[in-house]
């Protein structure tokens, strides 16, 4: 039996010379994330005095595209058809929407390819004694929902899909 005590020193000399090739891995998964990331959608109200008031308070909400938009709902149509306070709305005009909050509305979104892929980053790896740390980051409204999904609305899972395509990747 023999036992090996590595020279101090040594377990973080080697994490060292393994950190840029964490540095490449964790850059692989923001840029895999990016691909994965959906669009974001903005809601756009036509900014004349005929936009009802919950819709020019929506007016600029910018949310993933996989997401619905809240928006208030009229004291009418919360006395009369059960809505909340606010209502879920895939789109101005939404089907699913109350009447006051949809009828006549013209109201528009733009969508943002980018919206959430600009906001994705990797940061410079930490080495600390034999731990390396690879950090990818995004930010941006909402885009925790986006990934996991919210009661109503499918999660996108755009960072946990870069984790396992990079992953993939690595193990060919
Ligand atoms: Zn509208």
């Amino acid at each position: 039996m023999t036992s090996y005590r590595p020279k101090s020193g040594l377990e973080a000399a080697i994490a060292r010379l393994i950190a840029p090739r964490v540095q490449q891995i964790t850059e692989q998964v923001a840029e895999a994330a990016r691909d994965n990331a959906p669009p974001t959608k903005t809601w756009k109200s036509q900014g004349d005095a005929l936009v009802r008031p919950e819709h020019r308070a929506a007016d600029g909400q910018e949310v993933p595209e996989n997401l619905r938009f809240v928006v208030g709902s009229p004291a009418y149509d919360q006395q009369h058809y059960g809505a909340g306070p606010h209502q879920q709305l895939r789109e101005p005009r939404d089907p699913e929407g109350t009447p006051g909050a949809t009828v006549n509305c013209r109201c528009q979104t733009v969508s943002d390819p980018d919206g959430i892929a600009r906001n994705i980053h990797a940061h410079p790896v930490t080495v600390s004694g034999s731990r390396i740390v690879g950090v990818v980051t995004c930010h941006g409204n909402r885009v925790v929902d986006s990934e996991f999904g919210t009661d109503k609305d499918d999660a996108a899972r755009f960072m946990g899909r870069a984790i396992d395509e990079v992953a993939r990747r690595l193990r060919r």
